[in-house]
């Protein structure tokens, strides 16, 4: 399997969807023989995975798509990915990214960018572009991504694939590198819903390392058809409108098919939604210009030459960081500087705040939210790269979820027709209350 999946990685070469190979793979799956051999029951037994290069693996490069970490090799291996390897499970490689996860296109990594196997003119979406990729285009089965404000789920739209991010807390976050740590999950990439809940059942669990992570029991299952019957669907009013066409078909033909199975569909106001993406990058811009000052040049990968201490940490950052990340470290700091704080950060904050409760209350009506994944299709490289707020504007049907801290999935739903007759995959989004990821996988099941 693993030489099988090296090969696939050769010749899909020019898609860019990894960064690096796992030197030790061939060792681990000689080690997962030897375990079977011993009589040993393995979930994921000999399964070839790839990982986002922002989640570290013992002995290989921990990039995050940044020229700053371009020689950085990780000492340990992150929760999630060693309870991969524990189930059985082989990591070819690392995948791209947007750099640090700052982007919605995987255009923004030191390693180029990531092309879209559907349309390689298009974008796969981001900022875990090179997951969805390697799940997309059948390098590996399943993969891991992490989503901060969508880049699991919008990248497994663009793709035509499952990506679920889980409740905040389910999934331990140690050794995922941190953009915004209050929203940051990992999450899988998956071709059906019972690999999904395959992986959920793995990577799901308490890790006494990650002091956000939870302690509940994890039982996944992808549903049948029954489980649609009497399932009460609220469409989330604020995400109807500016849809292209075939993403309004798609969520239109999802909602069809609930109906069909026996579920119940009405339509829900979350009226702060519109304040969503201002208050998301009002979170997320200052919790990572706090957590990138790490890279200053004394510990971490690369360090510029200069003259004195201060010189040194200016230049490897100037260097070093791309201008996304230099423009969200900026904008970071300017929301957290005193005087400013007020106006901008303790604001969002109480936002973020209202956008939970007004999603509790429609929890209160509905078992299961619903609205597109992403607005459009897969868009062009280049389309949206010379236009940060254009860019941004991507997330607008992903980030809430983040900030309320829930579990939400996309789902394959349609495709569509762009110039050319070429087929693009549209996804549709499900939200569960905290805690209920279990829900949206048996859904996911469901609907298959
Ligand atoms: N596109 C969003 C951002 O740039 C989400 C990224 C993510 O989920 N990592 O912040």
């Amino acid at each position: 399997l693993l030489d099988q999946a090296l090969a696939r990685v050769e010749a899909a070469g020019s898609l860019n969807a990894l960064v690096s190979l796992n030197e030790q793979a061939a060792a681990q799956a000689a080690a997962v023989s030897r375990r079977l051999a011993s009589g040993e029951a393995l979930p994921l037994a000999g399964v070839p995975v790839t990982v986002k290069d922002n989640i570290n693996v013992a002995g290989t490069r921990t990039t995050c798509g940044s020229r700053i970490l371009a020689t950085y090799v990780s000492p340990y291996t992150a929760t999630a990915a060693q309870r991969l390897i524990d189930a059985g499970a082989v990591i070819v490689g690392k995948t791209n990214m947007d750099e640090f996860g700052m982007g919605s296109s995987t255009e923004s990594s030191a390693s180029g960018a990531t092309l879209n196997p559907w349309d390689v003119a298009r974008v796969p979406g981001g900022s875990s572009g090179g997951s969805a990729v390697a799940v997309a285009a059948n390098l590996t089965p399943v993969s891991l991504g992490s989503d901060t404000g969508g880049s699991v789920r919008q990248p497994a739209a663009m793709t035509g694939v499952y990506g679920l991010k889980p409740t905040y807390g389910r999934v331990s976050r140690y050794g995922l590198v941190a953009y915004a740590s209050s929203l940051d999950q990992i999450g899988p990439f998956a071709r059906s819903a019972a690999d999904l809940a395959l992986m959920m059942s793995v990577l799901a669990g308490h890790d006494p390392r990650d002091a956000t992570s939870l302690e509940v029991p994890a039982r996944f299952q992808a549903g049948t058809p029954d489980d649609l019957r009497g399932l009460r669907v609220g469409v989330i009013r604020e995400s109807l409108g500016g849809n292209t066409s075939g993403v309004d078909a798609a969520l239109n033909a999802t909602l069809e098919a609930l109906r069909a199975g026996g579920a119940v569909c009405g339509e829900v106001s979350i009226p702060d939604l519109r304040h969503a993406i201002a208050t998301y990058y009002l979170i997320a811009m200052p919790e990572a210009s706090s957590n990138l000052a790490r890279y200053d040049g004394m510990v971490y990968g690369q360090r510029a030459v200069g003259g004195d201490v201060g010189e040194v940490m200016t230049l490897t950052r100037e260097h070093g960081f791309g201008r996304e990340v230099q423009r969200r470290i900026m904008i970071g700091t300017y929301a957290l500087s005193s005087g400013y704080y007020d106006a901008y950060y303790s604001k969002a904050m109480k936002v973020r705040r209202l956008i939970a409760q007004e999603f509790s209350r429609a929890f209160q009506d509905f078992d299961v939210l619903v609205t597109p994944t992403s607005p459009f299709p897969a868009f062009r490289r280049g389309e949206k790269t010379s236009d940060p707020l254009a860019m941004y504007a991507a997330d607008v049907d992903t980030v809430a979820v983040n900030l309320a801290g829930l579990p939400a999935m996309s789902v394959p739903a349609g495709f569509e027709l762009a110039e050319g007759g070429v087929r693009l995959p549209v996804g549709v989004q499900f939200i569960a209350p905290a805690l209920k990821d279990e829900l949206l996988v048996r859904l996911a099941g469901a609907l298959e």
